[in-house]
């Protein structure tokens, strides 16, 4: 057994397979494509499931790959067990309906034993206990002394989904040596200890289950295998665990160098190490295939392994941010067989550092919180922390609950869960009524559809159509005849395009041949059946009825124009910004496209521009666009674009706008880009983290923003009476700075007034029993009226000044008492608390100073009069 390196072993394994007649694939995205039951791929059976359903026919009957997985239910064991991640590798050979168990279990010994030159006395096969043929393979076949051999149960060793194909399998497992034992006399393969390490599992899918515990033999049998590459590196290199396997252990070791911490000196730490390393992993493919994080899905899986992993850099004692270093390790180890990484370089870098900062921010606030909620539990001797307690941590904060959930466990303490749960749901409901019901049909009216055919749809090359009425529907009901009002109308063909993938729906005319008119406004899909949406102008309509359908030429034109831009534009982002871009969703009518993608940054203005360019160069070349229906495989070979998760049947029709971009689309286009005309983006802005829009126009559409534009500039010019309409910017900045010259004059004369005014207030100061006081309604500036008291403060110690300012409809008192003052016994505060009463206000502050407001303005005199008594009698 020779030491070999994890890239090494990747490759020998696919090498091998292929020289047993297996079709090497490349590892699939960790997101499942058109698989909603999945959130991310955990083996490498599971993008294959369309194969083994035969929904789809494999590209051959024997493949093999090295699979990406995450498995999150694997989570809390990370960094604790020798054998777990949340992100590894899958190797595995996969028959479909081709060789069953005699080569599968032959050939995983071979490899094993032969390629790899493992002895074949650490090796221990399992198989399921009523297996016999199985077991017979290991024994008479490949020669395994029966006491090597295993029986397990069904829990271990049959896999089952529910009811459809199952079957039991077969694992292989390496004895590690006594050393990793839990001593106990029944260690054997199974035990969850780390010496026996469950490195192959073999599924042999032989039974069909009827769900009531019937298993009827399949006629197509599959293999269906999986092989853990880091565990198989850990035992041809001889290390401890998964995390010191050549690649993994690069990215252990800048962990520990981050931390200033010594791998294998305490316990805890060395945990807190494994974590940070896996996660980094994890995060580092998770987002190079797309993921983002976000609250929801596979983004909030993606959300909770980073911070997992910071704060594991917490709890070791590194400071500020030090995920993306270890992120450019991840990329430089596993760059070759992933190429995607390097191309993803510097958007996986700064996702992962935009999160990191972000959680920082979070979870410094968050935790003090939470610690003093936890301290609090404890001093009332309370086992757990409330529900309510958790969400506001949660919803206020953006503490996530299962950090909160880990933090209290440490301290013994558990959190509410059922209150927990029923306030988030609350929340939910709240959300979902926020957002109000959208889809306008109701569930009755659906069902007046179902009887219906699918629509012939002949909108792509056909402007007009003669047609039947199948059916009218009006107020969620079936019409036979109708002469007036709204109604939903559907034919056996149509050339209205109907609202789907980003496009709106047609709108035109229909007629009868007895002269009844028919507007459609509008028109929707469902299941294949085309719904107009109409109004009748003229006439009477019956189910049955031939009519001609023609929709609106030159706004369907519009519709395409910014159609095909949107297509032009998504391949020149790319161009300019990467491929990470993706469409995050669209919108075209015949006024603009709206189109979302993925993308971390705002574009600055060059970028923009470039990609206007890009676009534009693309329709003053005028290629030729053209459409094709074909298998989703033919398609992929074309190089079409799919859509991020969306499903697509046996034929999908792939559009290619000139040459730049081939996509798969439902939607209606020109024929060649020179049709657009011209393309202008309008604006680019954020709609969500890490998802940018641009919106844009074409064709007619620039002809009116140019339009909009020049009547905008000659209002412009009118106002700045320019006449000279280029000189506009010119005059604007000159006026500007006139501006600012006589706004400079203005001040300076102001603050000459006030000081006359102070003046001549000063010499308006009486004595009023023991004190001086000035009283006065000024109508200053506030900050002005402040200043005024304070110099009647410093310059007379026995003096008292208080003052009303109106400014507009508001009233302010100040007030203020000189030192001596306020030995004597004034009280600026008081004063103001009684006079601005009079005016129906409140207020009041210090002795020496005051400040306050009022409502009634016509009762200011009577509340200044008041102030001269209240210091008359102190
Ligand atoms: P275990 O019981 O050790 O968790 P499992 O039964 O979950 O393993 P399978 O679902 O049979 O494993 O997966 C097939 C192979 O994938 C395993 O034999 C193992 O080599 C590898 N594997 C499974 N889970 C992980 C993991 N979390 N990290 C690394 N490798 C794994
Ligand atoms: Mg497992």
């Amino acid at each position: 057994m020779k030491w070999t390196s994890l890239n090494e072993l990747r490759e020998k394994f696919l090498s091998f397979f292929e020289s047993k007649g297996h079709l090497r694939l490349p590892s699939f995205s960790l997101v499942p494509q058109g698989d909603k039951s999945l959130l991310l791929i955990n083996s490498g059976m599971a993008p294959m499931k369309k194969y083994f359903t035969r929904e789809e026919e494999p590209p051959r009957d024997r493949v093999c790959t090295c699979q990406k997985c995450i498995r999150t239910p694997d989570l809390e064991r990370v960094g604790h067990t020798a054998r777990h991640g949340t992100y590894f590798e899958m190797l595995g050979n996969f028959s479909f309906a081709d060789y069953f168990k005699n080569e599968a279990i032959a050939w995983a010994w071979e490899f094993l034993t032969v390629t790899l030159e493992i002895p074949a006395e650490l090796l221990w096969p399992s198989v399921y206990e009523r297996d016999d043929e199985a077991y017979a393979i290991w024994r008479d076949k490949i020669g395994v002394p029966e006491e090597h051999i295993v029986k397990l149960g069904k829990a271990d060793n049959f896999w089952e989904h529910g009811t459809g194909p199952c079957g039991p399998c077969s694992e292989i497992y390496f004895d590690r040596g006594e050393k990793y034992g839990c001593g106990s006399p029944d260690c054997k393969p199974g035990c969850d200890c780390d010496r026996f390490m469950e490195i192959w599992n073999n599924v042999f899918t032989q039974f069909d289950n009827d769900g009531k515990g019937n298993y009827t033999e399949l006629k197509n049998k599959n293999i269906d295998t999986g092989m853990g590459l880091e565990r198989l590196a850990c035992v041809m290199q001889g290390v401890d665990n998964l995390f010191e396997v050549d690649t993994v252990r690069a990215l252990l070791d800048a962990v520990c160098d981050k931390a200033g911490k010594k791998y294998g000196e305490k316990t805890s730490d060395d945990v807190s190490i494994r974590v940070i390393t896996d996660h980094t992993r994890s995060a580092t493919f998770m987002i190079s295939d797309g993921v983002i994080p976000s609250n929801e899905g596979r983004g909030y899986v993606l959300r909770r392994i980073i911070r997992r992993a910071c704060r594991h850099g917490k709890l070791l004692g590194i400071e500020g941010a030090f995920l993306r270093p270890l992120s450019e390790i991840v990329i430089s180890q596993n760059e070759g067989a992933y190429p995607e990484l390097r191309a993803k370089y510097d958007y996986i870098l700064k996702v992962i550092g935009l999160e990191e900062e972000r959680f920082n921010a979070t979870i410094d606030s968050g935790l003090g919180i939470l610690s003093g909620i936890i301290d609090a539990a404890k001093s009332e001797d309370k086992s757990e922390i409330s529900g309510a307690d958790a969400f506001k941590l949660y919803d206020t904060f953006g503490f996530p609950p299962d950090l909160t959930r880990e933090i209290a466990e440490e301290s013994g303490l558990k959190i509410n869960e059922d209150e927990f749960t029923s306030l988030m749901n609350e929340q939910k409901a709240r959300a979902r009524a926020a957002r109000g019901n959208i889809s306008g049909w109701t569930d009755s009216s659906k069902n007046l559809l179902s009887s219906l055919p699918e629509t012939e749809f002949l909108g792509y090359e056909s402007t007009e159509c003669e047609a039947k009425i199948l059916s009218i529907i009006t107020e969620g009901e079936t019409a036979e005849e109708l002469s007036e009002g709204e109604f939903s109308l559907i034919l056996d063909k149509t050339v209205f395009y109907g609202e789907g993938g980003g496009q709106v729906g047609d709108s035109g005319e229909i007629v009868t041949s007895d002269g009844a008119k028919i507007t459609v406004l509008d028109t929707k899909k469902t299941n294949g059946i085309y719904i107009h949406e109409c109004r009748i102008d003229a006439g009477a309509i019956k189910v049955g009825g031939a009519v001609k359908a023609k929709i609106d030429v030159s706004r369907r034109d519009a519709i395409r124009r910014n159609h095909s831009s949107a297509h032009l534009l998504q391949a020149a982002l790319r161009s300019v910004l990467g491929t990470h871009v993706e469409q995050a969703g669209s919108y075209v009518d015949e006024n603009r496209v709206r189109f979302d993608f993925t993308h971390l940054s705002a574009m600055t203005a060059e970028e923009i521009a470039r990609v206007e360019a890009i676009v534009n160069e693309n329709i003053l070349t005028a290629e030729p666009c053209e459409t094709v229906v074909t298998s989703p495989d033919e398609a992929k070979k074309m190089g079409a674009m799919a859509l991020f998760g969306e499903k697509y049947g046996k034929l999908v029709r792939v559009v290619k706008i000139g040459s730049s971009s081939t996509e798969l689309c439902g939607g209606t286009h020109v024929s060649s880009t020179g049709q657009i005309g011209l393309f202008k983006i309008i604006s680019e802005s954020s709609v969500a983290a890490g998802v940018r829009r641009i919106e844009g126009t074409t064709g007619l559409g620039v002809l009116t923003l140019l339009s909009e534009r020049d009547a905008l500039i000659s209002e412009t010019a009118k106002e700045l009476k320019s006449p000279n309409v280029n000189a506009i910017a010119k005059k604007a900045g000159g006026i500007q700075a006139e501006l600012k010259e006589a706004r400079r004059e203005l001040d300076a004369a102001n603050s000459k007034i006030a000081e006359m005014k102070a003046e001549a207030l000063l010499s308006g100061i009486k004595t009023v029993g023991k004190f001086k006081l000035l009283c006065a309604r000024v109508d200053m500036r506030a900050d002005a009226v402040r200043t005024l008291a304070d110099t009647v403060k410093s310059k007379y110690p026995d003096g008292v000044a208080v003052f009303a300012a109106v400014d507009g409809e508001k009233l302010n008192f100040v007030a203020s008492a000189g030192s001596e003052a306020v030995k004597l016994g004034a009280h600026a505060g008081n004063i103001l608390r009684e006079i601005s009463a009079i005016c129906g206000g409140k207020g009041g502050g210090r002795p020496d100073s005051a400040m306050s407001g009022g409502k009634d303005v016509s009762k200011v005199k009577d509340a200044l009069a008041e102030a001269e008594n209240i210091l008359a009698k102190i």
